[in-house]
């Protein structure tokens, strides 16, 4: 097995393509080394190696050896030098690298190859016994630390005593002699401490280094950051062994790191740091500060140290020419690492630079308009989830936060405002100009109005579905839920934390990005939708194949959506419409009526808000599709549930409490998800179908009239199981379209009926179902319910144990599990179309605007993905690189 692959002078063995075998590190630097750049000779280990050695209880390849003595002849041919002995002694560095970059998290080993006799010859070639000397120590630290085990603190107080003995203050006061002192004190502390002998053999040194880097990988450390960042346990580490360069041999020497643009804001100017006389952690210890590279960034940083443009006129120039190279080569941003020693640049890493949203936009734009990638590779380059950051305030990321807890981020963005408990005391302050976040165990659809009012929303309950999530991303509002860490003391209007009491009216900032909670107002960074994020999103929309619509049930809501470039609405949920203002006392007297005729009576006040709610929607999405979906939700959730609200409700109704109590308990349900609720309601109470088709009808009607241009009208029901269901509900919407054609004098309303696909009945007689449903929308809400057998309001309570434990990787809920429900929807689609080949296929579940989904969406051919407003952006992108 070839385990080994070399790189130096000019030329190397794979390239970037091997990422995989050579880690990222190791596949860059062959990369340079191919491209011609200075790079020092060196080796790269493969992962294979890795894998094999932790294979074989950690044992390396028996053929290992003789490549890496094969490799090493080399570099020793290219520096002119020889490792563990003669005249100009050969010294190496061991590092890690892997397939994905793991910060730190690995063993690195500098300057081996030395020992008592190879020092002092170092001493002679450099004409720098101190720096040999200083050499030595550092090796002997890191070797005693990464391969034999003993604390690195244990040499650090070593050298402060005899720092102190020799009344020094800094390691740059140390003569030779006094370092060779150290690393006597070193190698002695080594054989106290382990009974052994700090090893001589520079071979023995390399192999035992080796072994030690391939043993990191499974350390605590790098195996958490994989955990946390979903990088696999068995992609394993390569080894990279490459000739050391020295920025630590004087003046003319120095070491230093460089973004080849600004990460921050993507700005095409180099930027970066060095040190003069300095080794590469040096500059990671941050002992010393270090210098701007260019003088632009010497001056805007207000420096007095020179740029090393000014420095070392000659290494910069090459430098920055360099950078060009790299940049039109990989066709990105770099992030580069170099060494001069004694005036001679060499290149030691270069890799795709970290940057935020912002930046990523520019770099991405750029970089189209400069030629160097295309409009598609831009697309591709940026994370639609990211684009949050552009779409939302931000915190200021210069402030220090002071976290108070933490819960899922639910809805992105930040807010601050006065604490407050109940809907009432959130619209109150509303109305007094004062802000404030709405903090509650769990919200519901009668917390409506005060979501609205609020800034943001918290609750201690509950998932990334549950009601609070779902409307305040709907609403583009920030919202942490299920903080299960804090308690809310409702009858002492207190919000408790460990360690923390807060009161009503305090000021708390609810940050639904990253799920925190943090104390106090904090500053905030404004959205800009700059020219760059609206020429990208452009690319994209020229690009992909489906279309994005929204989740909107508020003219609100559809305004936002369309200017985040929604092409239609995809699911309006009219339960949302009837929660508003006074609406719910006339809902409420519809469930109390006695019979249809006291039923009828409270729809007719209920039909012409109704109706100017769908003529806005229709006006606002003028010539654009737009769905209604027909009531869903169980009775009861119109109705008050605790006895204080019983008393004031049947006050306000005129009603005997105990009647109402009796019919609350007669429509309490075991199951309400499950129970009476979407068509069934239809078919239980057809006057509520009819009325809502009937507001539906006479809206689009006056739309059309009012705008000139008709919306593509679709009439979802939803919950269907059986066709029969569909057929009951479609016989009456028919009706009533014939009805008010007849009334408004208009020839013909175009409309399409059609329903949602979320119970596994329903995907599975898809093929039934599509003869009379005209299309088909997956609520992945329900289909991932109902598939899974777990209730999406109790979710949260074991899905993070699942996720810890490994039995599932994602959320359902958040990211659609293509195995199970994926398939339902595949064949569903499948079986569909079958029947009607020109089924019109969406998603309206909150997976719409889920980039995996979307992925997914698109290779099941779907036509369009729906989701909430803010997200829009997302999907749009994310369905753009689906179609690439
Ligand atoms: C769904 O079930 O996926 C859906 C969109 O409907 P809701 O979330 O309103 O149940
Ligand atoms: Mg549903």
């Amino acid at each position: 097995t070839k385990w080994v692959y070399r790189f130096g002078d000019g030329a190397a063995e794979g390239g970037v393509a091997d990422v995989a075998l050579l880690g990222g590190k190791g596949a860059n630097l062959a990369e340079m080394a191919s491209l011609g750049l200075p790079v020092p000779p060196g080796m790269t280990i493969t992962t294979e190696a890795c894998l094999f050695f932790f294979s074989k209880g950690k044992a390396l390849p028996h053929d290992l050896q003789g490549q890496v003595l094969l490799a090493l002849s080399d570099m020793e041919r290219i520096t002119g030098r020889t490792f563990g002995q003669g005249a100009r002694p050969l010294l190496v560095s061991v590092r890690s690298g892997a397939r994905a970059s793991m910060p730190g998290m690995m063993d690195t080993v500098l300057n081996l190859g030395l020992n008592d006799q190879t020092v002092q010859a170092l001493g002679h070639d450099s004409g720098d016994a101190r720096f040999a000397w200083d050499s030595y120590r550092r090796f002997i630290q890191m070797y005693g630390d990464v391969v034999m085990g003993l604390d690195h603190e244990v040499f650090e107080e070593v050298l402060e005593d005899e720092k102190a003995r020799l009344g020094h203050d800094y390691d740059t006061e140390l003569s030779a002699v006094e370092w060779q002192h150290v690393v006597s004190l070193y190698k002695q502390v080594i054989e106290e401490e382990l009974g052994e002998a700090f090893p001589q053999d520079c071979h023995l040194q390399l192999w035992n280094t080796i072994k030690a880097v391939f043993s990191s990988w499974t350390n605590t450390r790098a195996v958490t950051y994989r955990t946390l960042h979903k990088i696999p346990h068995d992609w394993g580490t390569a080894v990279n062994v490459q000739a050391m360069v020295f920025g630590n041999l004087g003046s003319t020497s120095a070491t230093g790191v460089a973004f080849t643009r600004n990460p921050s804001t993507g700005e095409n100017s180099l930027y970066g740091e060095f040190l003069v006389n300095a080794q590469g952690e040096d500059v990671v210890a941050g002992i010393r500060t270090p210098q701007s590279l260019t003088e632009e960034g010497r001056l805007a940083s207000g420096s007095e140290k020179p740029s090393m443009e000014k420095l070392m006129p000659e290494a910069f120039a090459e430098f920055r020419d360099i950078c060009h190279r790299l940049e039109a080569h990989y066709g990105d941003m770099q992030d580069v690492e170099f060494t001069v020693e004694r005036g001679k640049l060499w290149m030691l890493q270069t890799r795709s630079g970290k940057r935020t949203t912002r930046a990523a936009m520019k770099i991405a734009v750029d970089l189209v308009d400069e030629g160097v990638i295309t409009r598609e590779q831009a697309i591709c380059r940026i994370d639609p989830p990211s684009l949050d950051q552009l779409l939302h305030p931000t915190i200021d990321p210069r402030v220090e936060r002071v976290v108070l807890g933490s819960g899922l981020p639910a809805s992105p963005g930040a807010a601050s405002g006065e604490i407050v408990f109940t809907a009432e005391d959130a619209v109150d302050a509303e109305a007094e100009g004062r802000k404030v976040v709405l903090v509650r165990i769990e919200t519901s659809p009668e917390d409506i109005h005060g979501m609205h009012a609020a800034e943001a929303i918290l609750t201690t309950r509950g998932g990334m579905t549950s009601h609070a999530a779902v409307v305040a991303r709907g609403m583009g509002i920030p919202c942490v839920v299920g903080a299960g860490g804090l308690r809310v003391d409702l009858r002492n209007e207190l919000l408790i934390g460990p360690g923390f009491t807060l009161k009503k009216g305090e000021m708390i900032t609810v940050d639904g990005s990253s799920g925190q909670l943090l104390k106090g107002d904090v500053p905030m960074i404004q959205p800009e939708l700059s020219g760059d994020f609206g020429r990208l999103m452009a690319w994209a929309d020229e690009i992909r194949r489906m279309t994005v619509r929204t989740n909107a049930d508020t003219p609100q809501d559809a305004r936002a959506a369309r200017s985040y470039g929604a092409e239609g609405i995809g699911l309006c949920r009219t339960e949302h419409m009837f929660f508003e203002g006074g609406r719910i006392h006339v809902m409420r007297e519809m469930i109390l009526a006695e019979d249809e005729a006291g039923r009828r009576a409270a729809l007719d006040k209920l039909l012409p808000m109704q109706r100017s709610d769908f003529t806005e929607l229709f006006t606002i999405m003028s010539g654009l599709p737009v769905t209604i979906r027909l009531l869903d939700p169980p009775l009861h959730e119109f109705l008050p549930k605790s006895a204080e609200e019983i008393i004031e409700v049947a006050a306000a109704m005129d009603m005997e409490p105990a009647l109402l109590s009796r019919r609350v308990e007669a429509l309490h349900e075991f199951n309400p998800m499950l129970g009476h609720r979407g068509c069934r309601l239809a078919i239980s109470y057809p006057e509520i179908a009819e009325v809502q088709a009937r507001a539906i009808f006479e809206a689009a009607a006056a739309a059309a009239r009012e705008t000139g241009a008709p919306v593509e009208l679709e009439i979802m029901v939803p919950l269907v199981g059986l066709r029969s269901e569909l057929d009951y509900v479609k016989a009456c919407i028919d009706q009533v379209a014939a009805d008010v054609s007849k009334e408004t004098g208009l020839l013909q309303i175009g409309y399409l009926v059609g329903t949602m696909i979320e119970l596994p009945r329903a995907a599975l007689r898809a093929h039934v179902i599509a003869e009379t449903a005209e299309f088909f929308s997956f609520g992945t809400n329900d289909l991932t319910q109902t598939t899974f057998g777990i209730s999406r309001d109790d979710a949260a309570s074991f899905i993070p144990t699942y996720q810890r434990k490994g039995i599932i990787e994602q959320d359902p809920f958040i990211s659609l599990d293509f195995d199970g429900v994926g398939e339902l929807i595949g064949l569903a689609a499948e079986r569909g179309r079958k029947t009607r080949p020109d089924l019109k296929l969406g998603i309206c579940g909150e997976h719409g605007g889920d980039p995996a989904s979307i992925r997914f969406c698109e290779q099941m051919r779907l036509d369009y993905v729906s989701c909430s407003p803010f997200r829009v952006p997302i999907a749009r992108l994310a369905a753009a690189q689906a179609a690439i």
